[in-house]
């Protein structure tokens, strides 16, 4: 059984050295106590980087990542860092694209205790994985979009490849979270279908692969309504799955439900390669104060032992996935070590340790 990890690591721009700190020593005190050995490569990009190089993504950072065993990245992109044409530096969106992580994965969980602007009644938890596809739809001609003096126009892209792909592995989330106990079997395709035959095609191909799958219920929602039941009803959804553009808008609203950015964790995985790191960016307006909120990028980083354990057949990294997303998830609900953004007044070192203890005890 494989039981050594090399993990490269993108610190990248703002808050990103700050909260991939306590991130690492989390993991590395994890793989210390547990039957497994995890090796951190920190590689260069970003926007600073470019900044300072003229590189974004150098190839050698890409060479590292590709023969990683996983990807963890903080956030990287600065606004006053870019292109000619307008546009930001984001190499981890040139990286998805690169290494065709396909399905963005973005957990909603919402637990008793945890901030929330949602009126939840006392016996509903919100606990959903929106996918949304991320290396085409509306992306596609990201940075190549045509522009003149009276008009702009971007092309969206949906390939019967990347859909067969992408559908697979949602349902195959929903397979594992019904094994779990932690999901209903369902899988909800959500698209603008009624409009535009682009997404016509995606739903049929969706329609196709849950054929496959008749222990699953699978349905369609259009993404107007599935914003309003995010709000009205979230604890009816399981595994929904959608395009680039609108899982880019919904994961920032469940980001919202779960109290913010900072508790919001993300996988972005392919076939050979996956990137773990938080829904949020760099934080340009709170850098190098050390108030930056670190459970996103922890919670992130136990989606990639999760992730490892589950490809491996390794159980002690599911397990320790598991403890480190709990041991997360008590310290938000107590309360007491609570970032700014939550609404307290702990450093991210604060914040961290109290995982740490909460591990130390668990
Ligand atoms: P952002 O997510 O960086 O910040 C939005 C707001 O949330 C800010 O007020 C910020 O202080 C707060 N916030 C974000 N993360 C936080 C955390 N961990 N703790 C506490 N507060 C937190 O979004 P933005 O301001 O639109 O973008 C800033 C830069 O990040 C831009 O250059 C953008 O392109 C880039 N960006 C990168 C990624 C990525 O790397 N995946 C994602 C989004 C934005």
């Amino acid at each position: 059984m494989k039981q050594h990890f090399d993990i490269a690591v993108f610190e990248g721009d703002g808050i990103g050295p700050e909260i991939m700190k306590p991130t690492l020593e989390t993991l590395a005190h994890l793989s210390d106590a547990g039957a497994y050995r995890l090796d951190f490569n920190v590689v260069p990009a970003g926007a600073a980087h470019h900044a300072q190089t003229g590189e974004s993504l150098p190839a050698a950072s890409m060479t590292t990542a590709r023969a990683s065993d996983a990807i963890l990245l903080s956030a990287m992109g600065l606004p006053t860092v870019r292109y000619d044409d307008g546009t930001e530096i984001s190499p981890q969106i040139d990286l998805r694209k690169a290494l065709t992580l396909f399905a963005g994965v973005r957990p909603v969980r919402v637990l008793p205790g945890q901030l929330t602007p949602l009126n939840m009644p006392d016996d509903k938890e919100v606990d959903f994985v929106l996918i949304r596809e991320s290396t085409e739809g509306l992306f596609h001609t990201q940075g190549r979009g045509e522009v003149t003096k009276d008009e702009a126009r971007e092309t969206l892209l949906i390939t019967r490849d990347i859909s067969e792909k992408l559908f697979r592995f949602a349902f195959g989330m929903a397979d594992d979270r019904k094994a779990q106990g932690r999901g209903k079997g369902r899988v909800t395709c959500v698209d603008k279908a009624n409009v535009f035959r682009a997404f016509a095609f995606f739903r049929e191909i969706f329609d196709a692969e849950a054929a496959k799958h008749p222990d699953l219920i699978a349905d369609h929602a259009y993404v107007d309504a599935t914003a309003l039941w995010f709000v009205l009803k979230p604890w009816e959804f399981d595994v929904l799955v959608t395009e680039n553009m609108f899982g880019d808008i919904l994961s920032d609203l469940g980001a919202g439900l779960m109290g913010g950015l900072g508790v919001a964790p993300s996988a972005d995985i392919g076939l050979d390669h996956a990137v773990f790191q938080p829904c949020h960016g760099s934080a340009p307006d709170i850098a190098g104060r050390g108030i930056a909120n670190p459970m996103a990028m922890i919670l992130s980083g136990a989606m990639m032992l999760d992730w490892l354990g589950l490809r491996h057949d390794a159980p002690a990294l599911v397990a320790d996935g598991i403890r480190l997303r709990e041991a997360v998830e008590t310290v938000i609900a107590r309360g007491g070590a609570l970032t700014a953004d939550l609404g307290g007044s702990a450093s991210t070192q604060d914040a961290a340790d109290a995982v740490m203890a909460h591990l130390e005890i668990a």
